[in-house]
């Protein structure tokens, strides 16, 4: 049992980017606590079969709509996911992305002031950029290139954050900022290109594993249970409680390492195979997660084997299906 519950909310929730990878999870978890979900998605990278096991209960509605039109509806309450998180997904149209990120989030902050209602925001992880700072407390400020290829992606986020602080100051919305630190699990994309989903779809298929650069650069890989009971428990906290907070696991690991780990679960003959490092790519990154401990009373609970094993198994259902998931 999650030490605080979201009861006190008692209706309906939306979840934007809820046919997505953490959407459809939050979503999931959201009916299994009591609420209702709408979920709004315009299915840019989430598609219908992450949540078609939801589609049967009458408390689970599904809105195709694009978060950066308005959007007329009531609730009790906004989890705000809506944008495409891979650099892949995120690069190929940077325009919409940063679209997506600063008009969806004055439309959701819109929303929450006509309704009252408290707002959180899927931020990020990457506001940091190649942080100098290590690990990283919510109190650093970041170190982002403002024109490269990750920028539409990060200073988008860090513009939505900015909107989230000023409704707050100028119009008195609840607004809760979490910064999101690399998530896997089952229902990532196949091919949206992150590290978990790339290395366990060569392991499976003995395909070269992809080390971009030496493979030195670290992540800190929380799986997605986790981060969902880390929001639930961020959106049940009282008004006064804003964040940002940093919610991601802990323990750091090398790109090298979780390749070997991935080759050694998946049983793979996989061979490495270096590749240049992208621009921009953060040489290190690692939550310091003191104020989701304090604030939350929350930690992750998944060591990475068994979340990755979770993940492999998702993924291997998923080539016997003999098709990605399609919207
Ligand atoms: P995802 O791509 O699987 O999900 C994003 C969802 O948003 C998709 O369903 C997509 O169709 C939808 N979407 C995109 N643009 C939209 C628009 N204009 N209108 C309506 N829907 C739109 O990504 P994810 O990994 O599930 O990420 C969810 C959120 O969490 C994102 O906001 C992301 O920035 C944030 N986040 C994720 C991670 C991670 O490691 N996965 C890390 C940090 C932050
Ligand atoms: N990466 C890699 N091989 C791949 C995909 C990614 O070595 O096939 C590296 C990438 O360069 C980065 C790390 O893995 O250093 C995490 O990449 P991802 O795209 O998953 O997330 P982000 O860079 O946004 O944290």
């Amino acid at each position: 049992m999650p030490f605080m519950t979201t009861d006190y909310l008692p209706g309906r929730m939306i979840v934007t980017g809820g046919a997505g990878f953490i959407g459809s999870h939050l979503c999931e978890r959201l009916l299994a606590d009591g609420k209702e979900v709408l979920c709004v998605d315009n299915f840019y990278t989430g598609t219908r079969s992450n949540i078609a096991h939801l589609l049967a209960d009458t408390r689970f509605e599904l809105l195709r709509h694009d978060v950066t039109f308005p959007l007329y509806v009531e609730a009790d309450g906004i989890y705000n996911l809506a944008c495409p998180a891979s650099p892949v997904h995120y690069q190929f149209d940077p325009v919409q992305t940063t679209k997506t990120s600063v008009i969806g989030a004055i439309n959701m902050l819109g929303l929450a002031k006509r309704l009252r209602v408290p707002v959180l925001q899927a931020s990020t992880s990457e506001v940091y950029g190649d942080p100098a700072v290590h690990p990283q407390p919510e109190s650093y400020w970041g170190n982002v290139n403002p024109i490269g290829l990750r920028s539409c992606y990060d200073e988008g986020k860090r513009c939505a954050e900015t909107l989230f602080f000023d409704y707050r100051r100028q119009h008195k919305v609840q607004v809760k900022v979490i910064r999101i630190f690399n998530t896997y699990g089952p229902r990532m994309h196949p091919a949206d290109g992150r590290v978990v989903s790339n290395f366990i779809m060569q392991a499976l298929k003995n395909e070269p594993i992809t080390l971009y650069g030496d493979g030195a650069q670290t992540r800190s890989f929380c799986y997605v249970d986790d981060l969902v009971d880390g929001m639930v428990r961020m959106m049940a906290t009282p008004d006064e409680v804003t964040g940002p907070i940093n919610l991601g696991n802990p323990s750091e690991f090398t790109v090298k390492e979780l390749a070997l780990l991935v080759k050694d679960l998946t049983g793979s003959r996989s061979e490495f195979e270096h590749k240049p490092l992208p621009q921009d790519d953060p040489r290190q990154r690692k939550p310091d997660i003191g104020q989701a401990s304090a604030v939350l009373k929350w930690a992750p609970r998944t060591p990475l084997k068994e979340g990755l094993a979770r993940t492999i198994a998702y993924f291997e259902d998923l080539m016997k299906q003999g098709a990605a998931p399609v919207a």
